[in-house]
């Protein structure tokens, strides 16, 4: 019997790139034939662990992306962290899919605005200068948009996506060094979510299924869409949710948003955590 909080941990997300005009052939497949499927690739996966490691489940996502169950955490956690096993299982299954690495996602203070996350050499130079292996950063944005910056800030919380978590954990530890500067991180925690629409915290509802007519604005409250939002002072910030003024319903400071994130973190237990498991 398979224990259901390990679930996750028991999973692994392979995504097809169809070329244009070319046909998705998992699309095609059953759940039944994307399983077999997946068994016929894990033969090295098995070999490796010296265990027989098969799928259990294959669920197809909205964007034609296949989630897989497998019935051994350590299986999904070697394909997903080592590259050469990945490889394997991919060229097994099919070449025109590939397996998304499990991500890490730190939070990075502070960071000097001369950062570029979207500029692949600052991301290598980053790599580099803190003796992170080349690609182990995935990605990186900046936490807020910059349309939302105060006109003095000079520098601002940035997200980086790690492929490693010895290597998360590492910079949680030690911090990381860019522009001369030592800069402290620490795990991205799951937070309360926002409706995008009504941007009211902690409702459990998105914007697709948000039950008010109107959109109304995250920044001051009116009835425009956040994007279009005119306001750029401090004061003319409204928050609906704890109908006050000086801040805006996306500010991570708003005392609503706090009570509902220490909320969560005594439900999500990895949000009392320090490190990554
Ligand atoms: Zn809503
Ligand atoms: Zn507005
Ligand atoms: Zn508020």
């Amino acid at each position: 019997m398979l224990a259901k909080e390990n679930t996750k941990a028991r999973q692994i997300l392979v995504d097809e790139k169809v070329a244009e005009g070319g046909i998705a052939t998992l699309a095609t497949l059953t759940p039944a034939e994307l399983v077999e499927k997946a068994n016929l690739a894990l033969t090295d996966v098995s070999h490796r662990l010296a265990k027989k490691v098969s799928a259990v489940t294959a669920n197809r996502l909205r964007n034609g992306g296949i989630v897989y169950e497998l019935d051994l955490s350590e299986a999904a956690s070697l394909i997903q962290e080592n590259e050469e096993v990945r490889n394997s299982f991919m060229s097994l299954y099919s070449s025109e899919a590939s397996v998304k690495p499990r991500l890490y996602p730190v939070i990075v203070e502070r960071v000097p605005l001369s950062f570029k996350p979207e500029s692949n050499a600052d991301i290598r130079n980053l790599e580099e200068g803190n003796g992170i292996c080349t690609g182990e950063i995935e990605r990186a944005r900046w936490i807020k948009p910059p349309a939302r910056r105060e006109a003095n800030q000079r520098a601002a919380h940035l997200i980086i996506l790690l492929t490693n978590p010895r290597t998360a954990n590492r910079i949680i530890r030690d911090g990381i060094r860019a522009h001369q500067t030592l800069l402290w991180c620490r795990k991205l925690l799951k937070e309360p979510s926002r409706c995008l629409k009504c941007h009211k915290i902690g409702t459990g509802h998105f914007a697709s299924q948000c039950p008010e007519d109107e959109e109304k604005c995250g920044t001051c409250g009116s009835n425009h869409r956040t994007r279009g939002c005119p306001v750029n002072d401090r004061e003319g910030r409204y928050c609906i949710n704890c109908k006050m003024r000086g801040h805006a319903a996306w500010d991570r400071g708003c005392p609503i948003f706090i009570t509902q994130y220490d909320k969560l973190a005594s439900k999500v237990p990895d949000n009392q955590y320090r490190y990554f498991p």
